[in-house]
């Protein structure tokens, strides 16, 4: 495959897809593959999904975008349904993760100027990953993510991640936090879950010092844990959400939902995006959230999610080299005791779609569609693969 003009970007596996219909993959050789990745979370609905395909299709067909200078029902539609489904107050509409991070960590920063606070912070957990603009490669915790492009950003104090004495040591000596930014359950950093305690314990030093907390649900939001967004697993309510990967189903997006004392700050000017929820990506989303309503998806993702962690559990007991298995729903993690990129290639070859990250830790992230079947199938076929990859 010639890739001469592509910047050198992605260490890309060598197949290309030319189709799909639910989470069955075919490559350009006609080879089919199950897929347990989804895109990376974004492909909620499967490949191909009938009401999804309808849907864009007649939206293509009317209207693309007309751009934020006009009112967009859809748009509207689809900020009142979110807030419904999380219990926030308003919605602002962007293309991606690190835009809506960006949009909430705009937000936590005039938050802080409003209380006269110059010079803002905002408390960051390690391993977390937030994106790869300036801002949110800073807010991120990964060397390899923001190595080569310092300066960083500003105005992230890091800490541990399930550590709240850490957080609370901060909050006492640093009088500039304005918020504490985390995900429910960390992806790219490799599947590991908040503690129900901790989360709490973040609530009650956010309320306690006025902090906003911002919740970071591009992987873990969108029905994946088996609730419409992690932090209703704890029962937390943030004043900041982020959104995107699986909010429209594979159709570019991303929201920033905001409450409490977070909401009602920006004013026109202060923000703003070109493309950020027009018509095809909003009607996209509505159908999308609609889908997993009318196909009863959120207890799917709970059941196969259980088909899918216990199988592993059970066919991985006594494996040597297996460190853990963890998760929530359709998000989960086997975490091995040495690198393991290799994985990637090996389910590949034996048509699978699978993801290693955190250099250790194979990630799962069906569609919230997966049946129960593929999820026994998958923990077959992937478990032989792993006994192998340990073996070798
Ligand atoms: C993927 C991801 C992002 C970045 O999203 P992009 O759309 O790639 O900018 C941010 N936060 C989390 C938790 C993510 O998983």
């Amino acid at each position: 495959m010639k890739m001469s003009h592509m910047m050198n970007i992605y260490a890309r596996l060598p197949v290309a897809f030319s189709h799909g219909n639910g989470s069955r993959i075919c490559d350009t050789d006609g080879r089919v593959y199950l897929d347990a990745l989804s895109g990376i979370a974004v492909n909620t609905l499967g490949h191909n999904h009938p009401a999804l395909v309808a849907a864009i299709s007649a939206q293509a067909a009317r209207l693309l975008h007309t751009s934020n200078i006009y009112r967009m029902p859809q748009q509207e539609q689809l900020a009142d349904k979110l807030a419904e489904l999380s219990g926030m107050d308003e919605v602002f509409f962007c293309n991606s993760g690190c835009e809506a991070n960006e949009a909430a960590i705009k937000l936590a920063r005039f938050y802080g100027h409003q209380r006269g606070v110059d010079n803002p912070a905002i408390i960051v957990m390690e391993h977390s990953f937030h994106g790869r603009t300036l801002a949110t490669l800073s807010a991120t915790g990964s060397r390899k993510v923001q190595a080569g492009f310092e300066p960083l950003v500003a105005g992230f104090v890091r800490v541990p991640f399930n550590d709240l004495e850490a957080v609370r040591a901060i909050g006492e000596r640093n009088k500039n936090v304005v918020a504490v930014m985390f995900e429910v359950i960390q992806g790219e950093g490799g599947v590991h879950v908040a503690d129900k305690d901790y989360q709490w314990g973040l609530r009650r030093l956010c309320d306690e010092n006025a902090w906003l907390m911002i919740c970071d649900e591009v992987q873990c939001g969108m029905g994946r844990t088996g609730t419409w967004f992690g932090f209703q697993q704890a029962g937390i309510r943030p004043e900041v959400v982020t959104l995107a990967k699986g909010l429209a189903g594979g159709v570019p997006i991303g929201a920033c939902l905001a409450a409490g004392r977070a909401a009602q700050l920006f004013r026109p000017g202060n923000h703003g995006s070109t493309f950020g929820g027009n018509q095809l990506a909003t009607t996209a989303a509505l159908t999308t959230l609609d889908v997993i309503e009318k196909e009863n998806l959120l207890a799917n993702a709970v059941e196969v999610g259980q088909v899918i962690l216990g199988g592993f559990r059970q066919a991985l007991a006594d494996v040597p080299g297996v460190i853990g298995i963890r998760g929530m729903g359709l998000m989960i993690g086997i975490e091995l005791d040495r690198p393991c990129g290799d994985l990637a290639q090996r389910g590949l070859d034996a048509g699978l779609l699978i993801n290693v990250t955190a250099e250790r830790v194979v990630r799962l992230l069906p569609a919230l569609n997966f049946s129960a079947d593929e999820g026994r199938e998958l923990v077959e076929r992937l478990s032989t693969l792993i006994r192998a990859f340990l073996s070798s």
